[in-house]
């Protein structure tokens, strides 16, 4: 299925913030490339997300309230763009820490928020941690092409639970086919990601994403829930 990009208010938003800061390069994937996300079918895009990157980005997220540590992150095969690590987003904590490029933990800083509340509205709990599986990779996608993942530049994440301040954890695997309300929580989180991100992919993407939601900030667009 093929969807054009839908520029959205935040983004818009966001490109106008940060034309107004300065001389960070925003990337203006104006060319169609051959990146996508880690499995399920390609979609094409108009103009992609743009995000800070460098010194900007990090200065974001520490407006943010999120604090980074160096990360030396990233193979000459598969450069990342600022590379970070984390203990912690704007709400929640990663587990494990996470590691990964400056702008796609500003894109999941911009989405924390919403999914607190998804947590808090269906689930009665807020969310005290993410569980995943990274966000660095250097690979092919995983639909069995020779097109590299989002995974390689560490523009994507792989969510793969969430664990609330009551002390229960939902996970993707038991959660997506399990208990009514974990089903609709995690669904609501899915939806809700595909407002804030480019490709989402669920256990009703592919076998590959049994276990996991995958989130990206690519170029390609798909709502894979
Ligand atoms: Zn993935």
């Amino acid at each position: 299925m093929f969807l054009f990009w839908a520029e959205t208010d935040k983004y818009a938003k966001q490109r106008r913030v940060k034309l107004a800061m300065g001389p960070w390069v925003i990337v203006a994937l104006a060319t169609l490339t051959l990146l996508g996300g880690c499995g399920g079918s390609r979609s094409q895009r108009a103009t992609g997300p743009a995000f800070a990157t460098g010194p900007a980005c990090v200065r974001l997220l520490a407006e943010r309230g999120i604090a980074v540590q160096p990360w030396q992150g990233g193979t000459r095969a598969c450069p990342i763009d600022t590379p970070v690590r984390a203990p912690r987003g704007s709400v929640a904590a990663f587990a494990p820490p996470l590691e990964t490029s400056c702008s796609m933990l500003l894109a999941w800083s911009g989405f924390e928020a919403q999914l607190d509340r998804t947590a808090r509205a269906i689930l009665g709990s807020p969310v005290v941690a993410v569980r995943h599986y990274g966000s660095f990779g250097c690979r092919n996608m995983t639909d069995g092409s020779s097109r590299p993942s989002l995974h390689a530049q560490a523009r994507a994440i792989d969510v793969a639970g969430f664990v609330l301040a009551n002390g229960r954890t939902v996970t993707v695997l038991a959660g997506w086919y399990g208990r009514p309300d974990e089903r609709r929580f995690l669904r609501a989180v899915a939806v809700a990601a595909c407002q804030k991100f480019s490709v989402v992919l669920t256990p009703n993407s592919d076998r590959y994403h049994r276990d996991h939601i995958h989130v990206d900030i690519g170029p390609w667009r798909k709502c894979g829930v």
